[in-house]
C-alpha cells in the first residue's frame, strides 16, 4: 500500500443505515429526501432507509446564507432471512376483533416515531440498553411459522428475565403501554428526531413525559408479545426510519471520540 493524494474520499453508508457528514460552518438545517436529520454539532447523522437505491445521493445543508449539497455513496448490504416458530398462532394471523387494537397501537406508535424534539445537546458515548448475545439483526428478512413478515425493525438481545433495561441515552419518555405484537413496550425520546422503541419487557418502570438519563433503569427484560424466548428488542428510529442500532452506536461513538 501506499499512501494517495488526499483526495477527499465520499462518505458510504448502506440501506438501513445512517451515514456521517461534516457539515459547513454555520448550517442551521440538514435534510435528505426533504426530511430533516439529526446534527451533533458540525456533524449531521443522516438515517438512510432500507428502500434507498444503491449509488450516488445528496443531502442539502442550509445555513442562513447558503445551500449546500452534501454528496454521499449507499452501497449494497444483503440482509439474511431469519426463520422463526411461535407457538401462539394468534401471534402471527391475529382474529379479526385482535385487528382493531393492533391498529390503534400502531397509531400511537408512529404518533411516538414522529416527534421531532430541540437537537439533542449531546449523545455520545450511547450505551446497549442490555448486555447479551444479539440473536436476531436489524434487516433480517423475517418469517413467522413459515410465512413472510416486515423485514426486523431493530435488534434483539437475549438476555435473562429481570435483566434491568437501561436507557442508551438521556431523554423523555413519550409511550408506554402492553401492546398485542410488542409486549411492554418503552418508546424515549432523545430528541431530534432520535427515538429508541424498547419491547417484550416483563417490567415497566418509567412513565411518560419522565426525564431519565443515559443508564436510568427503564424497565426489566421478559418475553410479553411475540417473543419466542426472555429479550429485548431495540429499535433505533430517525425522523421515522428506523435504522440499525449497531450502526448508529458505532458513527455516533465513534465520530465523538475523534476529535
Ligand atoms: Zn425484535
Amino acid at each position: 500500500m501506499f499512501a494517495l493524494p488526499s483526495i477527499a474520499a465520499i462518505p458510504t453508508g448502506v440501506p438501513g443505515g445512517v451515514v456521517e457528514l461534516r457539515l459547513p460552518q454555520s448550517t442551521t438545517n440538514v435534510f435528505f429526501n426533504e426530511i430533516q436529520q439529526l446534527r451533533l454539532d458540525n456533524r449531521a447523522i443522516v438515517a438512510i432507509p432500507l428502500i434507498t437505491t444503491i449509488g450516488d445521493h445528496v443531502v442539502i445543508a442550509q445555513s442562513a446564507k447558503s445551500t449546500t449539497e452534501l454528496p454521499f455513496e449507499v452501497i449494497e448490504k444483503t440482509y439474511r432471512e431469519q426463520h422463526l416458530t411461535v407457538e401462539n398462532q394468534r401471534l402471527v394471523n391475529p382474529l379479526a376483533e385482535d385487528m382493531k387494537r393492533i391498529q390503534a397501537e400502531s397509531a400511537l406508535i408512529q404518533t411516538a416515531y414522529a416527534r421531532f424534539s430541540p437537537m439533542p445537546k449531546r449523545l455520545n458515548p450511547i450505551a446497549l440498553p442490555v448486555r447479551g448475545i444479539v440473536t436476531s439483526e436489524f434487516g433480517f428478512r423475517r418469517f413467522f411459522n413459515g410465512q413472510p413478515r416486515n423485514p426486523h425493525s431493530g435488534i434483539d438481545i437475549a438476555a435473562e428475565h429481570g435483566t434491568p433495561v437501561k436507557s442508551p441515552a438521556p431523554g423523555v419518555i413519550a409511550l408506554t403501554g402492553n401492546f398485542f405484537f410488542n409486549g411492554n413496550t418503552i418508546l424515549v425520546d432523545h430528541g431530534g428526531g432520535f427515538i429508541s422503541m424498547l419491547c417484550h419487557l416483563s417490567q415497566i418502570n418509567v412513565h411518560p413525559q419522565q426525564q431519565i438519563e443515559r443508564n436510568s433503569i427503564l424497565g426489566m427484560v421478559g418475553a410479553t408479545g411475540r417473543a419466542t424466548g426472555p429479550h429485548l428488542h431495540w429499535s433505533v428510529s430517525l425522523q421515522g426510519t428506523r435504522v440499525d442500532p449497531l450502526i448508529f452506536i458505532d458513527v455516533v461513538n465513534a465520530s465523538a471520540s475523534a476529535e
